[in-house]
């Protein structure tokens, strides 16, 4: 059975990296017919930002990335929340003490930060020097009677041994070389990463790790741990760093690493999704746009590459407007749609506008079918460039006369031919019919002048879709309104 867990730690809000994580989690479950396991790992006590375990959850959702067992979702190898799991890493560590596999540490903080202090001096890496291994058990005995602080550390073999990671792999990290014993039981009493991370892998019957590439170098320090127990190690698959398109580093001080942040501002999750497998690979063509469901039929662990990920931000706007066009095609996104938009434009401009025709589903819908392609968010559609649509033009008496002075007469006629149309006739290649032909009869205005003057009159701005599109959009009587508006 595949088994596969995402295993956030709730430090802070999900950022790109651990929904990419999260996704190929569930992806390859999917792909075999496995299980999704959502694990939260809180043991770190002094990193925990409240709320975030819920944030994460919740984007998760979002994203449509729903887990078969987790802390909201019950399943048989729970609790899914490391703190609840403490009384389990007691006993394991016990467990491992009595294989002679850890023993108990006394060391003071003090002597550890000389350790620090003396490797500084001799530039070196500090790295703790496994004094506390030589302790006999009387005396180990003796301190824990005596309630002597302490952690627990976990014996590194002497020479790690080899492994193959699904991505990377041949890999070899040799960790005693580098590290002293780490610590797997703090003095708090709750577990490391390490020791809760693989205890928790283990029984809750994980088939596959696919974690981030940060974690590749800690795995051979986890398949000791598997050794001492006795237990068969997962297998791994280390997933490659996300970057910047110019190789940089992807920095949490950009605040848009953060999914939280696409939710905000409107991207759709099909987007996001699609953006960060887009390079990510694991697919045959990485230019196509796919929804989670077409990524389930198509991912393939063996297609994931080694080299980093480069994300590419002009692509997010493709998939957005794709993917929006293509919800846009079915009812009930169509019907979401027309109600974020409503939301948006009332957010933006108040109640201004309630009461008058623009609130209208029917006007909505109007102008998303003009507009889809051409826009990439909904709040695009609420810019100052877009004011227009949704209300009176804010132009001034001068800007007005200034425009028009010379041309009422053009004005007047541009007017009249439009009121002459019945509504059937209004659509966008009739009313540019009839804008050319009014320009044929007014020689001393350029046809080029013309548009200017209208889309001005009509919007208020020197630039937009055509003059014909603004008419159609805002409809016959709204359009004549706005041409008498600028005569009078
Ligand atoms: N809690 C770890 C993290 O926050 C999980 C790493 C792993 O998947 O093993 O990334």
């Amino acid at each position: 059975d595949v088994r596969v867990r995402f295993a956030p730690s709730p430090t802070g809000m999900l950022h790109l990296g651990g929904l990419r994580t999260a996704l190929y989690n569930y992806l390859f479950a999917k792909a075999h017919n496995g299980s999704f396991i959502i694990r939260i790992e809180d043991t770190d006590r002094t990193r925990l930002v409240p709320g975030s375990e819920e944030s994460l959850e919740e984007m998760l959702r979002w994203a449509g990335l729903e887990p078969d067992e987790g802390p909201t979702k019950s399943g048989k190898f729970g609790p899914y929340r490391q703190s609840e799991r403490v009384h389990i890493y007691k006993e394991k560590t016990q467990e491992l003490i009595e294989r002679g596999s850890a023993y108990y540490c006394f060391c003071t903080p003090h002597r550890l930060e000389l350790l620090r202090k003396e490797a500084a001096r001799r530039k070196e890496v500090p790295r703790y020097d496994n004094r506390c291994r030589q302790l006999s058990q009387e005396e180990c005995r003796r301190r824990l009677e005596d309630g002597v602080p302490h952690v627990v550390r976990f014996k590194l073999e002497e020479n790690a041994q080899p492994f193959t990671d699904l991505v990377f792999g041949i890999t070899r990290h040799d960790v005693a070389s580098v590290e002293g014993d780490p610590v797997i039981m703090k003095g708090d009493g709750f577990p490391t990463y390490h020791l809760a991370n693989v205890v928790d892998d283990h029984l809750m019957q994980i088939s596959h790790v696919l974690r981030g590439q940060e974690w590749l170098i800690s795995t051979g320090k986890h398949l000791m741990l598997y050794r001492a127990f006795g237990w068969t190690p997962p297998q791994f698959a280390h997933l490659p760093l996300l970057v910047n398109k110019d190789g940089t580093k992807l920095s949490k001080r950009q605040g848009d690493i953060f999914a939280n942040h696409f939710r905000e501002k409107g991207y759709l999750p099909q987007a996001v999704l699609n953006f960060i497998t887009f390079c990510g690979a694991g697919f045959h063509d990485n230019r196509k746009v796919r929804t989670l469901e077409d990524m389930v039929a198509e991912f393939s662990l063996a297609r994931v590459v080694e080299h980093p990920a480069r994300l590419d931000w002009d692509r997010l706007q493709e998939f957005q407007r794709e993917h929006l066009a293509r919800l846009f095609g079915t009812h009930h996104g169509q019907t979401q749609i027309v109600q974020n938009l409503r939301e948006l434009i009332v957010q933006q401009y108040g109640e201004r506008f309630s009461g008058s025709s623009i609130l209208l589903d029917e006007y909505i819908l109007k102008v998303l079918e003009t507009r889809m392609g051409h826009f990439t968010l909904l709040s695009d559609l609420v810019s100052p460039d877009f004011q227009y649509l949704w209300g009176q033009p804010d132009i001034t008496v001068q800007e007005l006369s200034m425009i028009t002075c010379h041309a009422s007469s053009v004005l007047r006629t541009v007017h009249k031919a439009l009121q002459d149309m019945s509504t059937n006739q209004f659509t966008l290649e009739e009313v540019g019919i009839k804008l050319r032909d009014v320009s044929k009869t007014h020689k001393a205005v350029k046809y080029s002048t013309l548009m200017k003057m209208l889309r001005f009159v009509l919007s208020g701005r020197q630039v937009g879709p055509s003059v014909a599109e603004m008419m159609t959009t805002l409809g016959q009587t709204e359009t004549l309104k706005r041409l008498i508006n600028a005569l009078s």
